[in-house]
């Protein structure tokens, strides 16, 4: 991954960073229906609408990390479905056991 790493913003930090929910003003899904955010298991075509909305957020990296805070199962968050996320899980796993 090249990109700057994720915010997984410690639980005791939640308040502060969650309280005044800012990113959540800046989403892109602002007005769009939640349900596209949450299509069936193998929807593809649903899947891929959702992620077309992600893809312009300004806030998909807050949205991706709020998700892998919470474990957010379900939905399509960050531009992620629930696959990608379990995927990044490990590999962050993977890396944090690593670094020692
Ligand atoms: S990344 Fe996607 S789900 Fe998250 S706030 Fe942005 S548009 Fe909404």
């Amino acid at each position: 991954m090249n990109e700057a790493p994720l915010l997984i913003y410690p639980s005791a930090a939640q308040p502060a960073v969650y309280g005044a929910l800012s990113w959540r003003d800046r989403a892109a899904c602002g007005d769009t229906d939640p349900n596209l955010f949450f299509p069936d298991d193998g929807d593809v075509i649903g899947t891929e609408r959702a992620k077309a909305v992600c893809a312009s957020c300004p806030v998909a990296r807050h949205c991706l990390s709020f998700a892998l805070e919470t474990n957010q199962v379900e939905g399509v968050w960050g531009g992620t479905t629930k696959g990608d996320r379990r995927r990044l899980r490990r590999q962050l796993l993977k890396e944090f056991r690593e670094a020692g």
